[in-house]
């Protein structure tokens, strides 16, 4: 491939992105950063996703080898898809397909449009898929890629009620995890203060809290849980401090009702949240918005100005009709080194293109996201997910914060699974607690499983990711 072209669509690309970068600077309205883009019509955003898909589609053919073989596999031209119609002729991108071409391409893969001559002129930060399984995919991202990354994060974070007056403490170890890093920039962009809270443990952190009073608290819904829980065994109450909004993330929090209520009742605070994926990078994918209130169904938008968002059934991977669940699909319009065209991100969500209270146009998600396809637990054929058996560990209560689940093969040859889970220190029914949790999964998941009631701090506590399921059967089942 000759390299003008490949530059000379990327620099058509780029006048593109910029074109539509809006309010790069500051906000226009004390509510909403962009009200052009932010509060637009759903017509003009159709408009400005057909322009940048028709930059987009040239610059991955021109600069991605992965992409411009699927071109060639599929017989298929960068002209083929000029239009959001065109996109259904294109198959969605899976996380497999991507993993196979960086583990023959070690160790960057080719779906990326990072090359070496850019990133030794203006590369940035190198981010990793959390890759709990296979091998991890690797992400260089560019000084462009930064700049309108803090730009769509302050964008969402003007959204969640980020706002002049707020202290941000950061309780994230700054790892190659892209949520951390995409928030300090959009924080710098916004002129909000932050506390750093890398390299602490949870006592020096209640500490900070009390003395310094940050308004806003960034972590893992389990740390949450931890580190309340760690505030109180010091003799005082999360509710009572300055915290009124925990930013959560890594793990579903606000679409699961009963982790949800626990977390919003132990510190008195508001959940917020972004929703996204290394792979869709550099920058939030959606927020939930300040129209959202404790206890309403919880609703995401997502950025339809800068990506594409579409659900698909999962057998056939086929568009779902409108109002249908289906799984998440991103075409990533404002990445210079992940420019995706439908990827499958693979959360199960419904869309709702009615206009919010907030002011914003862009499509919600609605229930927010409580799964991912991957996550899907198949034992002896009944399916579930992982959150579905928290929701049965939180609902009750004499439960402890943490649990895991362990599924294996007994003598027999049969798979099964044991949930071990905490008990709460302070709680007065631990007895009988080890039966009624498995009463609650059975009825929940309608499945048999053993339950074991740990002592409080036996589990590991995670920083970014809790690894909640272990997976130890002897042959995996399948379909
Ligand atoms: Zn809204």
């Amino acid at each position: 491939m000759a390299s003008s072209r490949a530059d000379a669509t990327r620099t058509a690309w780029l006048a593109v992105i910029d074109k539509f970068r809006h309010d790069p600077d500051r906000p226009a309205t004390p509510q909403i950063w962009s009200p052009q883009l932010d509060a637009a019509s759903r017509d003009r955003l159709r408009e400005i996703q057909t322009e940048k898909l028709r930059a987009a589609v040239p610059f991955l053919y021109e600069n991605s080898p992965f992409y411009r073989a699927r071109f060639e596999r599929l017989r298929m031209v960068p002209t083929d898809i000029g239009s959001l119609e065109d996109l259904v002729k294109w198959p969605v991108v899976d996380k497999n397909e991507m993993m196979a071409d960086a583990a023959a391409h070690p160790p960057y893969g080719t779906y990326t449009a990072m090359t070496e001559e850019v990133w030794a002129q203006r590369g940035w930060m190198m981010f990793s898929s959390s890759g709990s399984t296979g091998t991890p995919r690797v992400f260089r991202y560019s000084h462009v890629d930064r700049e309108n990354w803090a730009w769509a994060n302050a964008r969402a974070l003007l959204a969640m009620g980020f706002a002049p007056g707020e202290t941000v403490f950061m309780m994230t170890g700054y790892g190659p995890h892209v949520w951390a890093w995409g928030v300090q920039y959009a924080l710098e962009k916004m002129a909000l203060p932050t506390i750093p809270g890398g390299g602490m443990d949870a006592k020096a952190r209640a500490g900070i809290i009390l003395r310094f009073k940050p308004t806003i608290l960034l972590c893992t819904p389990s740390y949450a849980l931890h580190l309340g829980r760690v505030m109180q065994d010091l003799g005082h109450d999360p509710a009572a401090t300055s915290v009124h909004t925990l930013f959560l993330a890594g793990e579903p929090a606000l679409a699961i009702a009963a982790t949800r209520q626990r977390i919003e009742t132990l510190w008195n605070a508001r959940i917020v949240e972004f929703y996204g994926c290394t792979e869709a990078s550099p920058h939030v994918g959606g927020y939930s918005c300040s129209a959202l209130k404790p206890g309403d169904m919880p609703a995401t938008h997502l950025m339809e100005d800068i990506q594409i968002w579409e659900l698909v059934d999962p057998e056939r991977r086929e568009p779902v009709r409108a109002g249908e669940r289906g799984l998440t699909v991103c075409t990533n319009l404002n990445s210079e080194s992940s420019p995706q065209l439908r990827f499958l991100v693979g959360d199960y969500t419904r869309f709702d293109t009615a206009p919010c209270a907030c002011g914003r146009t862009h499509v919600r998600a609605v229930g927010s996201f409580a799964g991912r396809a991957d996550d899907l637990i198949n034992l002896r054929g009944i399916k579930m997910f992982p959150v579905q058996i928290e929701e049965a560990v939180r609902a009750l209560d004499g439960t402890g914060d943490e649990f895991e689940i362990i599924l294996s093969t007994d003598g027999a040859g049969l798979d099964v699974m044991t949930v071990r889970c905490e008990h709460g220190d302070h709680a007065s029914a631990k007895d009988g607690l080890r039966a009624r949790l498995e009463d609650e999964i059975r009825a929940r998941c309608e499945i048999r499983v053993t339950a074991e009631i740990l002592a409080p701090g036996t589990l590991p506590k995670t920083e970014f990711k809790a690894q909640r399921v272990k997976d130890h059967r002897e042959k995996s089942s399948s379909g």
